[in-house]
């Protein structure tokens, strides 16, 4: 059997409802090597960002900032999280998993707090990603519990919103020097922490990779008819 890899968040691509069997196969199959997937640097930077903001607030006032939420009593930040130590072999279908979360919290009572950023627009329940976004934390939540950050007893997104309420009245107090600022208001969207349904996920991408073609779509997507039509140009000549 194969050794698998595959990240937290293409974990959660098999929880949504437009989930389809056909692109999953053919990307655990060619894994990285798929064309047009070139994604804009800008969220990277806006995340990055975040956490240094984000440590440095706590380096200068030894508390987090209070939209983090107040009813838990936060003690540090998990340092030096990286992908070369935050992972787990699933021995059970030979599957690495990997990925690391934005931030990792530890509580006053020894339990750990998992956080992503998402820079976009709060919604409860709008968020059509919110079903891969739940099975994603939870495998951060699983790969902590078994390297050495354990218990976690909450998983949440911060979802960093960018104010927008720019008028000609108020204009004066966004300009900088050499341009203006954007300031972002984060609200956490706290997600059910069940992390025990990450095998069953597991389970799913073994069986997904070893069948030995690509099923058919269960989706509306006709992408897959559109690259056969190219082909179809492309090789008659
Ligand atoms: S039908 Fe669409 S989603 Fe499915 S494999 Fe083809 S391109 Fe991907």
């Amino acid at each position: 059997m194969a050794q698998l890899r595959i990240s937290a968040k293409d974990l959660g691509v098999f929880a949504l409802p437009g989930f389809c069997p056909r692109c999953a196969w053919l990307k655990l199959h060619v894994a990285n090597k798929l064309p047009y997937q070139i994604f804009p640097g800008i969220f990277s930077s806006i995340d990055s960002y975040t956490k240094k903001f984000i440590s440095s607030f706590f380096e200068k006032y030894g508390h987090f900032p209070e939209w983090l939420g107040s009813e838990d009593k936060f003690v540090s930040l998990v340092k030096k999280l990286h992908h070369s130590n935050f992972n787990i072999l699933d021995q059970t279908n030979d599957i690495l998993l990997t990925g690391v979360p934005d931030e990792i919290f530890k509580l006053k009572d020894g339990s750990y707090f998992v956080l992503d950023y998402k820079t976009a627009k709060y919604t409860e329940t709008q968020d059509s990603l919110l079903p891969l976004y739940e099975v994603q934390l939870n495998a951060y939540a699983y790969i902590a519990e078994r390297t050495g950050l354990s218990p976690v007893k909450k998983i949440a997104l911060a979802y960093l919103e960018p104010q927008t309420g720019l008028t000609h009245e108020n204009v004066e107090q966004f300009k900088t020097g050499d341009g203006f600022v954007l300031p972002f208001a984060g609200k956490i969207l706290e997600l059910d922490l069940k992390p025990n349904k990450i095998p069953d996920y597991l389970k799913k991408v073994r069986e997904l990779y070893d069948q030995p073609s690509p099923p058919q779509s269960k989706t509306e997507c006709k992408d897959c008819q559109l690259l056969e039509n190219l082909f179809k140009i492309l090789f008659q000549k």
